[in-house]
């Protein structure tokens, strides 16, 4: 579905004429989303300046992360920040170089990433203020900005102030830096966790996390997980159910999978048996037909599964809306709804689980931010999307010792067919809503549930991430 704002942006005498005009529509900077699947070196000569508080304790990770995904590195501050660059700048060729601060950047930077993670005062967090400012407005298009630190839980008041305070900063910086394809990120980072950063910081700088934005994201060593993360063909030998597969979300998430090495069952309802095949057939996945809100789909499930010889990622991304204000709403939209994005989740997991569910396992629920926001006319549906937060949340614990990991995306406005459902002008103001002022496409959740799946995201577990390009709700 076309964004005719966008379409309309792109063109530079449209673009010329409607600011002499004068008029206020807003010009979103089309995002630049990945077009291959995972390289060794996502951040090939991309210019990444790295700065930090007073005391960072996370800056070696950093450099290892750049300097191995191909970075070229730009110090701001004195040596000390420098010296961690030296072994993987040589091992990769990619020596870091210093910018003094306060002095000018000679060319834009694709990426800012601040270590925070040592600030423990009020007055420490000054640091931010005297990179930020200077460098901000030499920010690339779709660049990136990455805040790390530290969870405030067990710190000192005033210490503990100071790292919360990162989350603000970084809601807000997202705000200001959207409207040119932008994103900020802040990746807390759990002590014994360190060694878990350098995968979730290559998916935050890369334009695969295109529509993601403003989201505080908590790296755990809680499950454990493989010494050795591969950067290419990461879901290679791995099988991945994906349910609702035949249309939007769900479809291009199995083509992403697939195209990561993954083999995926495809299921949907029997009546789109030519869309879920056609997938199937394309991405050399298998396709499954039932209907998760029948009691029987569950057992059909397990039985593809074994005969599979086992799964590693469950996706479940089936889900309905049948809106009405609860005033209006049949008490079959509400059982209806409930059952489908809900219970039906609560059933195939718990039947997955004690099953074909392999070790080191992943499973991923569609949640919503109608589910953290609310929505008029969706009380069954935020009522089921909520429900999957609390699902992942009390389920995560009680799967660590079995490596397995799990995660609820809410996506916001993602243009397929749930979304092409809504009235033209509420489509139209949720399209703006977002801080990059346009809606997000499919394969945006797509690959948010590839790096879920991924062998390198296990620091991530009991989390809700937004996919909705930092919404002005919900957040
Ligand atoms: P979609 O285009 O409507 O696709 C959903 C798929 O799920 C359809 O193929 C549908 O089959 C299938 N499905 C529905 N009920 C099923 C059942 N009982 N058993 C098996 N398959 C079933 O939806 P989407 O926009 O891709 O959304 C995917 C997920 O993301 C949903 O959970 C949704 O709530 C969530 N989400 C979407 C957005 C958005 O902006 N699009 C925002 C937030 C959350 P039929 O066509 O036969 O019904």
């Amino acid at each position: 579905m076309g964004d005719l704002l966008i379409e309309i942006g792109q063109n530079p005498h449209a673009r010329r004429l409607i600011k002499q005009l004068g008029l206020p529509i807003p010009m979103p900077e089309r995002l630049r989303r990945a077009t291959t699947p995972w390289e060794e070196r996502p951040l090939h000569d991309k210019d990444v300046v790295l700065a930090a508080g007073e005391n960072p304790t996370l800056t070696a990770a950093v450099a290892q992360t750049l300097a191995a995904a191909g970075a070229s590195p730009l110090v701001v501050g004195d040596d000390s920040l420098l010296e961690p660059f030296r072994t993987p700048g040589e091992a990769h060729g990619r020596p870091a170089r210093k910018l003094p601060l306060g002095e000018e950047l000679d060319r834009r930077a694709d990426a800012i990433v601040f270590d925070a993670s040592g600030i423990d005062s009020i007055a420490k967090l000054r640091a931010l203020y005297d990179v930020f400012h200077p460098l901000v407005t030499k920010l690339a298009r779709c660049g990136r900005v990455v805040v790390l630190g530290r969870p405030h839980e067990g710190l000192s008041p005033a210490h503990g102030a100071a790292q919360l305070a990162l989350e603000g900063f970084v809601r807000s910086i997202a705000k200001e830096i959207g409207k040119t394809g932008s994103t900020a990120q802040l990746l807390c980072v759990e002590p014994g966790a360190e060694e878990r950063l350098p995968a979730v910081l290559r998916f935050f700088l890369s334009p695969r996390s295109a529509f993601v934005s403003g989201q505080p994201i908590r790296i755990s060593a809680r499950v454990p997980g493989p010494k050795t993360i591969p950067w290419v063909q990461p879901l290679q030998g791995k099988i991945a159910l994906v349910t609702g597969a035949a249309r939007g979300i769900g479809a291009e998430t199995a083509r992403l999978l697939a195209a990561e090495g993954a083999h995926v069952v495809c299921l949907d309802r029997p009546d789109d048996d030519g869309p879920t095949s056609q997938l199937a057939r394309e991405i050399g996945g298998s396709p499954l037909l039932a209907d998760v809100s029948r009691p029987e789909a569950a057992a059909a499930i397990v039985d593809e599964l074994t005969k599979r010889g086992g799964v590693d990622i469950v996706v479940h991304n089936a889900g309905i809306t049948r809106d009405k204000t609860i005033a209006r709403m049949s008490g079959e939209y509400w059982d209806l709804v409930l059952n489908v994005n809900l219970d039906a989740v609560i059933r195939m997991t718990d039947a997955i689980l004690a099953g074909p569910m392999r070790q080191g396992g992943r499973i991923i629920c569609l949640s919503s931010i109608a589910g953290i926001a609310g929505n008029v006319g969706q009380t069954n549906y935020a009522a089921s999307k909520a429900g999957i937060i609390g699902f992942i949340k009390s389920l995560a614990p009680a799967v660590v010792d079995k490596g397995i990991t799990v995660n609820a995306i809410a996506p916001g406005f993602i243009e397929t067919r749930l979304t092409a459902a809504v009235p033209v002008a509420i489509r139209e103001v949720a399209r703006r809503m977002s801080n990059v002022g346009q809606g997000g496409l499919p394969k945006d959740v797509g690959e948010m549930v590839v790096f879920l799946a991924s062998p390198g995201a296990v620091g991530i577990t009991g989390s809700v991430i937004r996919t909705c390009g930092g919404a002005w709700i919900g957040a």
